[in-house]
């Protein structure tokens, strides 16, 4: 899941990524208005979590714009702006939910996961693929009755994968998708964490689900060819 964050205030938004991405979800930052818009139009993202006041373009500008081009991306504002008024007003502009600063992270959380869910269960129904069951809500993984512990970097991967079953995803996707930043894709970095990613799926014997696609990348299938 990629949560695009907008927040001109640099603790803030770190504070916000590391908390998000130790619930596994794939994190983006936008400092300013202007940016938020051009992510946001070219990159999907299942959801937003947007700011008011920021530098430049003003967050109810980027939503309006966003809105106005039918872009369905599900925007949680958090703000310190707590009249009345202005709830109405983000909520009236197309946002989801609306959360005034300052809140408790557990509470941004419980919001997130509902506009998630909200979003169609597809996004929310457990994954499945042979003996392999990945619940993207209680984040669980399991082979058959073997839990695996994974990371919140192997949980994305494996999430970004099975939902692209049988497609090969290349080392600059996957690095794309799970990481925020982009790097050269001859890097071994991908390499190494899908390494640890297969040896906790298969620590019980199972048949490889994880295949290798030489060059190429990786996909999850679950015959050999
Ligand atoms: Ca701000």
């Amino acid at each position: 899941m990629r949560i695009l964050v907008v927040e001109d205030e640099k603790k803030v938004a770190a504070f916000l990524r590391k908390g998000l991405e130790q619930e596994a979800y794939s994190v983006e930052l936008a400092g300013n208005g202007t940016r938020a818009l051009e992510l946001a139009l070219s990159e999907p993202y299942d959801l937003i979590i947007l700011d008011l006041l920021l530098p430049g373009l003003e967050g109810m500008s980027v939503l309006r714009e966003l809105r106005r081009q039918h872009v369905p991306v599900p925007v949680l504002i958090l703000t310190a702006r707590r009249e009345v008024d202005d709830r109405v007003n983000g909520l009236d502009a197309g946002a989801d939910d609306y959360l005034v600063k300052p809140f408790a992270f557990a509470e941004l959380l419980a919001r997130v996961r509902a506009l998630l869910r909200r979003q169609g269960s597809d996004r929310s129904a457990a994954l499945q693929m042979s003996d392999l069951t990945v619940d993207p809500v209680t984040r669980q993984v399991s082979r058959g009755a073997r839990l695996i512990e994974l990371t919140p970097r192997e949980y994305a991967i494996l999430d970004y994968l099975l939902r692209n079953t049988g497609r090969v995803m290349t080392r600059t996707l996957i690095a794309e998708h799970v990481w925020d930043y982009h790097f050269d894709s001859d890097t071994n970095l991908i390499d190494v964490y899908v390494k640890r990613l297969r040896e906790k799926l298969e620590a019980g014997g199972e048949k490889r689900l994880l295949h290798t696609v030489r060059g190429v990348g990786y996909v999850m299938r679950e015959h050999e060819r």
